[in-house]
Formats: structure tokens, sequence, C-alpha cells
């Protein structure tokens, strides 16, 4: 037998999966049974992993295609073992899996972390905690594992106490897959119990397809000697596969849980089966809060293949559109063939016909969260509503269906949590309306204390706040709804059509004669900073305003630009709107002195680009302005 060059190293962790474990430990400390939990559902994964590579090469089974999972105690040892005859992994395997935390998205997690320990506790949960969570009971962990495939001198032990580093080195081991060995704590009796061991792991494992094997001791009768049996914990079926009529919510739970990485329940779940031209099962969740990653759109993990319940892998893109990444859980297809490849799915019409027949169940379910359950709607659109706005700018498709179900906060309330949707809207809108309006601005802020929408809430117009970023890509998309058309109320001449009464226009038209020198001279002294000055009756209470041109850009969608280092929309100038009314426009007009008009026409246009949440080109020539101003009026 040749010897193993065990070839030992200590290597630290990264100093993140140190704070993560800090983390775990403090709060989930009240729910510690989850480790066997996470680590049944790595065990699971890792069958799963060798079932789709055995496709390819049976050779991988090495004469054992019987699937298993054990679970086994040493009360005296204080050990926990759980083995599994899975995918196992080579060295470079563990050290990039077990000890680095390569999920996409780390570095914002940690930004995110505040140091207040209870507070942070809450976003474990959104990481996702793993094979960490063993150290919540154990204060030292033992993992021997061997990829298929490999011969046994390739096998690796990895051992850690948790505190920063672990070491790893070669091993002879025959048989494959993973074995992981928990040394408890000494205060950890609980799960050195048989019978407290045998509940948790049932209740872990009920959803689990593969069988899970823990040691019975029995007498036998004749001898009275001993015996010890191998009995399986599990039902060892695809949950998917029974009829919702024999699963239970706490079994739907489970499942969320195992194939989710979360520890928290899900909002709801989606369960089908398909039957016509292509049949298929889908098992779906939708979580109950986003995930630290979700800004990640490339992130791959959320809904799993199956082909006649053989893992096929987990690739979203193929699966679903990135506007329902935050989706979890499992298609079953019975049609596609077993050796697919990701290259073959991408150009393959079932797999079309099966992710649009998957996205319409999950709008379906949306929408009846969103009449039925309103609450849970609104938790959902809290987590995931960003997200969902994509959908209309993404699927062009279904974009009638998902503009339903939008919501807004708009001028009708003032509670700033965006609830209203497009429909009811367009029930509240006002006799001769035929307009949706909105405003989109940096902040909700900014939003709801615009100028702009003074005009709207004299005449009690409804006008939808809009503050996120994706808004402004939202309403280039949406161009109506119900055979309404979206407008902006910053764009544009303001024109409320049969809402407009005779008295405004007549007041207009008389205020424009007279302050026709007026305007002139504004424009005069503004040429460089506006295309236009005119009058407006949009204004109550504020001397002016800045609107685009029809067919120009809104200021904050340029902005927008201009921040992601694009300056598409720079240089279109924007209009200024005076009100005739404000005091300030009427001293204006006596106002003799050409170099004091000229500064008061730049404090004029300086403080509408401000109350609209635009920067200042030069803010320190608007302070000296603004301070000759008020030292004149100080010492006059
Ligand atoms: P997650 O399961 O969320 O990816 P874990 O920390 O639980 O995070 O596991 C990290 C990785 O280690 C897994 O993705 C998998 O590649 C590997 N791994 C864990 N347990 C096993 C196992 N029993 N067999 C093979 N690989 C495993």
């Amino acid at each position: 037998m040749t010897t193993v060059d065990a070839h030992k190293e200590t290597l630290g962790f990264q100093t993140e999966v140190k704070q993560v474990l800090d983390l775990m430990i403090h709060s989930l400390y009240s729910n510690k049974e989850i480790f066997l939990r996470e680590i049944i559902s790595n065990a699971s994964d890792a069958a799963e992993k060798l079932r789709f590579e055995a496709l390819s090469d049976d050779g991988l089974y090495e004469g054992d295609a019987e699937l298993k999972i054990w679970i086994d105690l040493d009360a005296n040892a204080r050990t926990l073992t759980i083995r599994d005859n899975g995918i196992g992994m080579s060295r470079e395997e563990v050290i990039e899996n077990i000890g680095t935390i390569a999920k996409s998205g780390t570095q914002q997690f940690f930004k995110n972390l505040t140091g207040d320990k209870a507070k942070d506790s809450l976003l474990i949960g959104q990481f996702g905690v793993g094979f960490y969570s063993t150290f919540i009971v154990a204060d030292k962990v033992t993992l021997r594992t061997r990829r298929a495939g490999l011969e046994a001198s390739h096998g690796v032990c990895w051992e850690s106490e948790g505190d920063g580093q672990f070491t790893i080195e070669n091993i002879e081991r025959p048989q494959r897959g993973t074995e992981i060995v928990l040394h408890l704590r000494a205060d950890e009796d609980e799960f050195l119990q048989d019978y407290r061991l045998r509940s948790v792991v049932k209740k872990y494992s009920d959803h689990i397809t593969l069988p899970i094997i823990l040691p019975k001791i029995t007498e036998d009768e004749e001898s009275k000697e001993k015996v010890i049996e191998d009995e399986v914990v599990n039902s060892a079926t695809a949950l998917w596969t029974r009829t919702k009529a024999e699963i239970s919510d706490e079994q739907y739970t489970e499942f969320y849980k195992h194939v989710a990485h979360d520890f928290e329940e899900p909002l709801t779940h989606i369960h089908n089966k398909v039957e016509g031209t292509q049949e298929y099962t889908v098992l779906l969740f939708i979580p109950k809060r986003a995930p630290f990653d979700l800004w990640d759109r490339t992130n791959r993990r959320g809904v799993k293949l199956y082909v006649r319940r053989v893992f096929i892998m987990d690739d979203n893109e193929q699966l679903m559109p990135p506007y329902l990444r935050f989706v979890r859980g499992i298609i079953d297809s019975s049609d596609l063939p077993l050796n697919v490849s990701r290259e073959i799915l991408q150009h393959n019409k079932q797999i079309d016909a099966i992710r649009a027949g998957t996205v319409k169940k999950v709008l379906s379910a949306l929408e009846g969260l969103a009449k039925n359950e309103p609450e849970k709607y609104e938790t959902f659109w809290q987590e995931f509503g960003k997200v969902m706005k994509e959908g209309v700018i993404d699927d062009h498709a279904n974009r009638e269906r998902i503009a339903k179900l939008l919501r807004f906060s708009t001028t009708h309330d003032d509670n700033s949590k965006p609830l209203v949707s497009l429909e009811d809207y367009v029930s509240r809108m006002k006799e001769g309306q035929d307009k949706i309006y909105y405003i989109t601005a940096e902040s909700f802020a900014a939003a709801k204390n615009s100028p702009h929408l003074e005009i709207f809430r004299k005449k009690g117009i409804e006008v939808i706040l809009l503050s996120d970023q994706v808004d402004e890509w939202l309403v280039t998309h949406l161009n109506e709804f119900d055979g309404k058309t979206l407008q902006s109320v910053t764009k544009g001449q303001l024109d409320l059509g049969e809402m407009e009464s005779e008295e405004d226009k007549q007041e207009v038209e008389k205020a424009s004669t007279e302050l026709k020198p007026l305007i002139e001279r504004l424009q005069t002294a503004l040429v460089e900073k506006v295309k236009e000055v005119r009058l407006t009756y949009r204004l109550t209470n504020s001397p002016a305003c800045l609107v685009a041109d029809e067919h120009g850009m809104d200021a904050s969608l340029e902005r927008l630009l201009k921040a992601a280092g694009q300056n598409l929309g720079a240089g279109s100038k924007p209009i200024l709107e005076v009100n005739p009314h404000h005091p300030l426009i009427v001293a204006l007009k006596a106002e003799a002195d050409e170099t004091q008009f000229a500064d008061w026409a730049y404090i004029l246009f300086d403080q509408a680009l401000l109350s609209e949440g635009g920067q200042l080109d030069d803010p320190a020539s608007f302070v000296t302005r603004l301070n000759a101003m008020l030292v004149k009026q100080a010492t006059a």
C-alpha cells in the first residue's frame, strides 16, 4: 500500500467567515437544531450532484449507486457523525467551499452590518448559514471526504475549532462521499439523546428524497442480545410528486428551507402539476425577505431543474426571467432528456415553454396574494417591488399583468407606503381626466414636496410619486395603462384638458400680455441656463419651477444618467416657468437695475432647481447673491 503524502496545512479563514461564525452563534443560539437541517441538506445536494454527473459517467458510482445518508451518535465520545455517499470533494474544493465565502455580494452584506449583534442577527438569515452552523453546537468539526472518481489516496481531512483557522491534509479514504464529525460542546447534551436526535432528524428529512438512516438498537427475543439495525427514518420520496392533500404546511416549509437555504418560512408556495404538450411539476416559493444578493442579477441560485426527479442544475437564467430571481423551488420535467446540458437548454423550445408557463403561474400566485391576502402582498411588495418593476421593462409579453401588480405611493394619501395600484388610480380619476400623472424625483420627500404638484393638489388630481431609481426606466416602458397615457407632471406645457377652468386660461392670457416685458427680460438674463421662460398656472405657492421639453428627458432621469457616467441628456436646457401671482414675480417687474435684476433671475432659477432635488452648478455664487439680497433687506 502506498502511503499518502499528508501535505498538512494550516490555513486561515477569511476574516468574514469569523464574523459570520460569531453572528451565527449569537443569533441562532435558541434554534440550534437547524445545523442538522443544513448538513442533511448539503448531503442531499451532494447525492444529487453525483446522480447528475453519473448520467454521463457511470463509473462515478464505483459500483454503489444506492445513495444514502447515515447519522450516528457516540455518547461516550460526544460525537455526532453525518455521512453521505454523494459526490464528495477534492482538496481544492474543500478549501474553496469550506472556509471561504465565495458568494457574490458578500462584500455588500458585510457593509450592511452595523456591529449591533441584535440587529445584525436578523441579517444572517438573508445570508444563509450553511456548513458553519455546525459550530453552534460543536467546538471542533472534522470533515473527511473523497470526490467520486478519485483514487482512495485522494481523500481529504479538514478540521477546525471554528476559531479562525483550519487544517487540511490528504488521507487514504476508500469510501467516496463526505463524513462530518461534530465534537459536541461540553454543554450540548441534547443531541446525544437518541429520541431527541431521531425527532429532529425526522423533522428535517421528510422532504429529502434519499433514505436517511439512523441505527436502532433492539433486543433479540431469544438470545436477549442487543442488535443494531439500520432504520430509515424518512419517507424518501420527492415531496413534489405527492398530492397537495398529502403534504402538510410544515413539510412545505421544511422543503423550502432546504431548497432556498433560508431559515425563515416562505411567504407563499405554488404547487402545480402541468399536463398537456409538456408535462412538468412546479413547486415554487416566494420568500418573506429579500436575500442580501437580490441586486445581483446574475445570481444563479433560485429554481432547480429536475428531469424525472433527477437533479439537473440550478440555473436561474434559463428557468426564470431576472425580474423573478427571488423565486425559489424546483421544476421537474417529464419530457426533457436526462442528458440535457446548459448549452442545450439555452436554445430549447421545451424549456422556453416551461419558463413561459412557470412565469404565468408565478404571476397568478401574486395576483391571488394581492387579491386575497393584501397584507402578505404588502410584505412582498416592500421586499421585491423594485425587482418586479424590472418586469415591466423586460417582459413584454406579460407587461400588462405586471403593471397591474405594481404598487405606488401617490398624493391620494400621505402615507409613504406604496399601496396604490394603477387600477385604484384609474378608478379615482377626475371627470375629464384622461391621463395618469406621475412625478419622478431622487427621493420620496423631493417627489412629495415638489412645486410641480401644487396645482394638482389644489384641483384634487392624484399624482403618482416615484422615487426608486428603476422608476425612471419603468416610465419609459410603461407608456399607458388601461388606455390612459402616463404623463410626467414635470414635462411639457401643463395641459389639464377639460379640467382646466376657463378662468385659469383667461387669467394666464391676461397675465401673459401684462408680464410680457418681464418674461423677455428674464429670458435675456438666463439665456445661458434655460431654453425658454414662460408663465404657468401650475404653481400656487412657489415662484418658479423647471420643466423639461415635451420630447426632452426628465431632469431626474438626466441626473441619473449623469451619475451613471452617461452624459446622454446633458445639454438639453430646461424651461423656467414662473407663477404670475407670486409676490416675488410681481415685485420683480419694478426692478429697474439690470444687474440686480440678473441676480434675481439667477436666484429664481437656482431655487427652482434646488426644490426639485437638483444640484447647482455653482453653489457659491448662489449663496453670494442670496446673501447680498438678505443684507439689503436687513439693512433697508
Ligand atoms: P451552501 O450549502 O449554502 O452553499 P455551505 O456552507 O453549507 O453553503 O456549503 C458550502 C459548499 O460546500 C456547498 O455548496 C458544497 O459545494 C460543499 N459541501 C458542503 N457539504 C458537502 C457534502 N456533504 N458533500 C459535498 N460537498 C459539500
